[in-house]
């Protein structure tokens, strides 16, 4: 990678880390490293991890590994925050603090260098998806969760280990556009948070997209193990301008 740049803030997502892509998990370590580490925040937007089945599931040895390169950055000054996933939203306050994060819900509006953002992870704006949409509801409710998290480990991570299974089933069934986020929703969210500035991963469309005042930022889904290749990152500078990088830290736009 070449040399980094100071950003003020940088955002990634859909990581979708595990022990099985472990050049994937190798690329990020070196991107916590070498460009987070120079920077002021980092914003981690979501389906960091491919699954999470809870917080009991720190002491996991890759888990352990993340945990403590992000623990690190925090203890080196980098202000961390993390918007939950499709995937890693149980995520809890112990992960948290191990990790030395901030949680965030969404949409969350920050103001960095003059911009102001909103986040979010981008699979609630996919609400063509009415199925998905319905799975969600259930499964953000706090009472399923608390149910759920009472199962043994072994138990949770075989429901997710069948769930991931028929989510790759029930893809391949549908189109691409109901997979996509929706205009409404993307209008609604700029309407509701007061925001022209948009970022947002989970679609693993990587873009920009302008209309009118409005930009959309969309992040990448790193593979760093199986061809296409890819990965890459958001960064606000001091001067306030938004770009997206690719994984060898190329600017894009
Ligand atoms: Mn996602």
């Amino acid at each position: 990678m070449p040399m980094p740049e100071r950003a003020r803030a940088l955002f990634v997502s859909d990581l979708h880390l595990q022990a099985s892509h472990p050049v994937t998990a190798a690329t990020f370590l070196r991107f916590l490293s070498e460009r987070a580490a120079a920077a002021q925040q980092l914003y981690l937007l979501g389906d960091l991890f491919e699954y999470w089945a809870g917080d009991d599931d720190i002491a996991d040895p890759f888990h352990h590994q993340i945990i403590s390169a992000l623990r690190a950055l925090s203890d080196a000054g980098v202000a961390v925050f993390w918007i939950a996933g499709n995937r890693d939203f149980l995520v809890g306050q112990g992960f948290a603090d191990a990790a030395g994060l901030t949680l965030l819900q969404e949409p969350h509006v920050i103001d960095v260098a003059g911009q102001r953002i909103a986040l979010v992870h981008g699979d609630a704006e996919c609400t063509d998806d009415s199925a998905y949409m319905a799975f969600r509801a259930q499964v953000r409710e706090p009472a399923w969760q608390q149910q759920f998290l009472a199962m043994p480990l072994a138990q949770r991570k075989n429901i997710i280990a069948g769930l991931r299974e028929g989510s790759r089933e029930a893809h391949t069934m549908k189109s691409d556009a109901i997979m996509d986020v929706t205009p409404s929703a993307i209008a609604a969210l700029h309407a509701a948070t007061g925001t022209d500035t948009l970022i947002h991963g989970h679609t693993h469309r990587p873009a920009l997209h302008i209309d009118g005042t409005r930009r959309r930022f969309v992040l990448p889904d790193w593979e760093l193990d199986a061809p296409p290749e890819r990965g890459g990152w958001i960064a606000v500078d001091n001067t306030g301008s938004i770009r997206r990088y690719d994984v060898q830290g190329n600017a894009l736009d």
